[in-house]
């Protein structure tokens, strides 16, 4: 099925140079001149974008777009003739996606149609993806504690525990290395950077507020235990 586009304009020739140059590319156009006809045929003709000139006989195009946005989603161009016009086309009032002011060349004018095309299919896109599947939520447990990864946050006891980003990082790096010994240099590497500039007494302040959340004793450490020869090691 071809990409539709409804052309809302009331001067001939502009009307008649838009619909050549939409058609050429493949589109398939519909043509109307008065507001209250632009509606019924949006509602109708369920256009993938259009393009909509503000002063027209009938309703205007702000008027027009404001009705529309009500109803549909559908990308809308506006056209503007005068400077004035633009402040009330980019204000949320109206909720225009784009405009042009005239005159404008034809290249211009396909380029936007093309931008506004695919941002409305990428939005498509996004919205069948997120029906499709919900957020599958990767969750790691160690008894009361628990990491989601989806969620970027961590739970002690069913209540979530505030961290700073480094920290939730360092315990997820950690948890997701349990039993292992890391180096100091090792954490500092995979979890800061290999270019942060800093020294591994940045991991030792972080444990040591990551044991004040996590451990029922900071002082004698059994989650995050410290391992002889200078590492960490996570133990659930
Ligand atoms: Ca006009």
């Amino acid at each position: 099925m071809s990409t539709r586009i409804l052309i809302v304009e009331d001067e001939p020739a502009l009307q008649e140079t838009l619909a050549y140059n939409l058609q050429k590319e493949g589109y398939e156009v519909h043509v109307t001149a008065d507001g209250y006809q632009a509606l019924e045929t949006a509602r109708f003709w369920t256009p993938d974008l259009i393009l909509l000139d503000i002063m027209l006989p009938g309703l205007d195009g702000f008027e027009v777009c404001r009705r529309l946005r009500r109803e549909m989603n559908t990308p809308v161009l506006m056209l503007t003739a005068r400077d004035d016009e633009i402040d009330r086309v980019v204000g949320l009032e109206v909720g225009a996606d784009d405009y042009l002011t005239k005159p404008f060349s034809m290249r211009e004018l396909l380029a936007r149609v093309k931008a506004q095309l695919r941002r409305a299919q990428l939005l498509r896109d996004e919205i069948v993806r997120s029906a499709a599947a919900p957020a599958p939520q990767e969750i790691l447990t160690f008894e009361n504690l628990t990491i989601n990864i989806t969620r970027r946050e961590a739970m002690l006891n069913g209540q979530i525990l505030p961290m700073k980003p480094k920290e939730y990082e360092l315990l997820l790096f950690l948890a997701q290395h349990r039993g292992q010994m890391l180096s100091r240099e090792f954490i500092l590497e995979r979890v800061w950077g290999w270019d942060y500039i800093g020294n591994s007494r940045t991991v030792d302040v972080h444990i040591r507020w990551l044991r004040q959340k996590i451990e029922k004793n900071p002082a004698k450490p059994e989650r995050i235990v410290t391992v002889r020869g200078g590492g960490y090691r996570f133990e659930g």
